[in-house]
């Protein structure tokens, strides 16, 4: 399993160096480990090596790790129903993937009979892509202050995934749009909204991600290898 602390060795210069070229400093980021497909004794060695926020995009999957982890704190990062609502509040730290009023509602109730609030951010798919979840570019503003009639919901900023490419320079407009919706907001100061999280950039494009102020990237290969590959990495 050394091969998880080189990759993280590794991430940690890159994170650094796109960091300096955007003047900003490794602590400005927060690298999230994405665990998905990975077992317990990995994510170990990278919680280890001080990542200690974790990142699941599946309900299933984070409910079965999270008895099983100690010292962590998780983010859901995927795409969230609301019939699953139920399993997440009381585990996770933040929700990336808040992408419609309705599921906003169904975490509002229930976080208000539990008399807590939950922090998320905003998904927003930058890109159009039909395969992806997320509020449209034009409807983010609308949207979040939408939000602000849900007192138990807490809107801390903007989450996107980007096209998948092997050319990181092509979805750069991508993360620069996203940027430019998050400073709109930020600059609204609307009451009850408080952004101060920007997650954006994956393993393939995440120094461009955060030469464009990612304050949060979500690295699940960057850190563990290819995810088909794990089982055969582990000898
Ligand atoms: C899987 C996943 C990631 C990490 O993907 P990698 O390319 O392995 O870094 C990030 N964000 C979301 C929403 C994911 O589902």
């Amino acid at each position: 399993m050394q091969d998880i602390l080189l990759r993280i060795g590794k991430v940690r210069e890159n994170v650094r160096i796109a960091a300096a070229k955007a003047g900003r400093g490794i602590s400005d980021i927060q690298i999230i480990a994405v665990t998905k497909t990975i077992p317990v004794e990995r994510i170990n060695k990278a919680v280890s090596a001080g990542l200690t926020v974790l990142g699941e995009n599946r309900v299933q999957e984070l409910v079965e790790k999270f008895p099983l982890m100690n010292g962590v704190k998780w983010h859901l990062i995927g795409h969230l129903q609301s019939n699953k609502v139920k399993y997440i509040t009381d585990k996770v730290e933040l929700v990336h993937s808040l992408d419609s009023f309705s599921l906003a509602e169904v975490l509002n109730k229930k976080m208000q009979l539990k008399n807590s609030t939950i922090d998320v951010l905003v998904q927003v798919n930058v890109a159009g892509e039909n395969s992806k979840f997320g509020i449209s570019p034009d409807e983010v503003i609308d949207f979040a202050q939408e939000l602000t009639t849900l007192p138990n919901i807490k809107v801390k900023g903007l989450m996107t995934v980007a096209p998948r490419t092997d050319r990181p320079e092509e979805v750069r407009p991508v993360f620069k749009k996203l940027k430019d919706l998050f400073n709109s907001l930020k600059n609204m100061e609307i009451q009850g909204i408080d952004m101060k999280h920007l997650s954006m950039g994956m393993s393939n494009d995440y120094t461009v991600a955060i030469e464009e102020g990612a304050t949060m990237i979500r690295l699940g290969s960057a850190i563990f290898g290819p995810r088909d590959n794990n089982i055969q990495k582990e000898i």
